[in-house]
């Protein structure tokens, strides 16, 4: 009988609409999940570009979703609104004096917390099904292993959290059966092409790659490009560090190292190639030799909806690709000469250890250097190599040791001339 009711229910707007009338924030939500299933969603860095599409995503399905928790680094003039629109319970600043400036504006709509503590605190102990990590860079690890430890979907878009310490955090996974679904367009395409497939079966995996805004430029040209240039992506609209990564295509070399721990593949089944389009979001081909391929516009709200919604597909209107208008894919080989990050980051998958983290950390301090105009683009490989060169590797190393390389790796490479 309830399952009837609930089948009645879940598609009426109209109950949806009754439980909005409903004050009290927890019983709203209690009443809308006993009956519709509806996800509690905790969005690690609410105010970037995948945060913004997530909640973007989460308004075109009222009834399924419900924000629990919100967190930013410091643009707590976009959280206010976010709090005012999606009601979360808890947000946290990292910014600790901006986390009071928000305390006292909020008045008592939602609890404030603050700092790394407070991330980790939320992904910890807050009431969620599933864990957005939109945050950038490494800071996402911490509050990542968090969710993990307690067996929450995470919807993976913090790509830098596996190229640091992917080793530990598959394993995790594993011991707490937690769910890995990646938002990163071209995982969340090879994740698509395998479902009811082996994955003994498949041959390789080919990564496809805009090739960004220098793609018709020399490797020579590349040490005069500006930041506007490097900051202008052809294809997608991101935030500032990985438009950059694309630029250099240290971003294609990040995403290689993060689909070997997603799929456990070696290195040598891992393909890269240029795609301009950026129709066909990555491939996988099988023994028999079958490629099968995800393709869609650019636009990062229908991955992030399929890791939301998986293994369900819900029906939206976004844009749909016009393939007579797009005419024509093409597809060819990387310049590795040119792409120096690219080859940098298959080296350091080879090698291992805390080599991945070592690139990873001067990657960020070098990216941050460039914004900052403080070195030229093509500075950026040779600070990595530097770093690579002069680091030491630790072998399967534990949480504690990769936060450490971390923190050793950014003040080596923030002290290179
Ligand atoms: P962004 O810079 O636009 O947003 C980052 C978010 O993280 C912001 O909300 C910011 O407040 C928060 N944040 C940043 N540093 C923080 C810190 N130290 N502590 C706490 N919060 C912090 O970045 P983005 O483009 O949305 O990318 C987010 C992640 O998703 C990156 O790992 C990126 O590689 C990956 N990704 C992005 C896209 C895309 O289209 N933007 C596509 C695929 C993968
Ligand atoms: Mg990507």
């Amino acid at each position: 009988m309830s399952i009837v009711f609930a089948e009645i229910v879940r598609t009426d707007k109209l109950f949806i609409g009754f439980c909005s009338l409903i004050k009290r924030p927890f019983l709203r939500t209690f009443t809308l999940q006993l009956v519709i299933n509806m996800k509690r969603i905790l969005i690690l860095g609410s105010t970037g570009s995948i945060g913004i599409n997530a909640l973007n995503v989460i308004k075109q399905f009222p009834g399924k979703f419900q924000i629990e928790a919100l967190t930013v680094n410091t643009r707590i003039d976009l959280l206010e609104p976010q709090i005012d629109e999606f009601k979360p319970r808890l947000v946290v600043v990292k910014d600790d004096k901006l986390a009071l400036e928000l305390k006292k504006k909020v008045k008592g709509k939602c609890e404030v917390l603050k700092g790394i503590e407070g991330l980790c605190e939320a992904a910890a102990e807050c009431d969620y099904d599933i864990l957005i990590g939109a945050m950038v860079g490494f800071a996402g690890l911490a509050p990542t292993v968090e969710a993990i430890k307690r067996g929450k979907r995470i919807a993976l878009a913090n790509k830098e959290t596996l190229v640091v310490a992917g080793e530990l955090v598959t394993s995790l996974c594993r011991k707490h059966d937690t769910e890995l679904i990646p938002v990163d367009s071209e995982h969340s395409a090879i994740y698509q092409c395998l479902v009811g497939e082996n994955i003994n079966e498949v041959e390789k995996i080919i990564l496809t790659a805009s090739g960004g805004p220098f793609l018709n430029k020399t490797k020579s040209e590349l040490s005069n490009v500006t930041v506007d240039e490097a900051l202008n992506h052809p294809n997608w609209k991101m935030g500032n560090k990985i438009t950059i990564d694309s630029a250099s295509m240290m971003n294609k070399g990040l995403e290689v190292i993060e689909a070997h721990w997603l799929f456990g593949l070696p290195k040598e089944r891992i393909k890269v190639l240029i795609h301009p389009q950026s129709i066909v979001h990555s491939m996988v081909q099988f023994v028999d030799g079958s490629i099968k391929a995800q393709m869609g516009i650019p636009d990062m709200k229908l991955p992030i909806q399929y890791a939301l919604t998986y293994p369900e597909r819900f029906k939206n209107n976004f844009e749909r690709a016009d393939l007579p208008k797009i005419s024509s894919l093409t597809f060819f080989e990387p310049d590795f000469d040119k792409y120096e990050c690219l080859k940098l980051a298959f080296n350091a998958l080879e090698v291992g250890g805390t080599s991945p983290c070592i690139m990873n950390a001067a990657n960020e301090v070098a990216v941050d250097k460039f914004l900052k105009r403080k070195i030229k683009f093509s500075h950026i490989p040779e600070l990595i190599e530097t770093a690579l060169n002069k680091m030491e590797n630790h072998k399967a190393p534990d949480l504690d040791a990769i936060f450490e390389c971390d923190k050793e790796t950014r003040e080596f490479v923030t002290n290179l001339k």
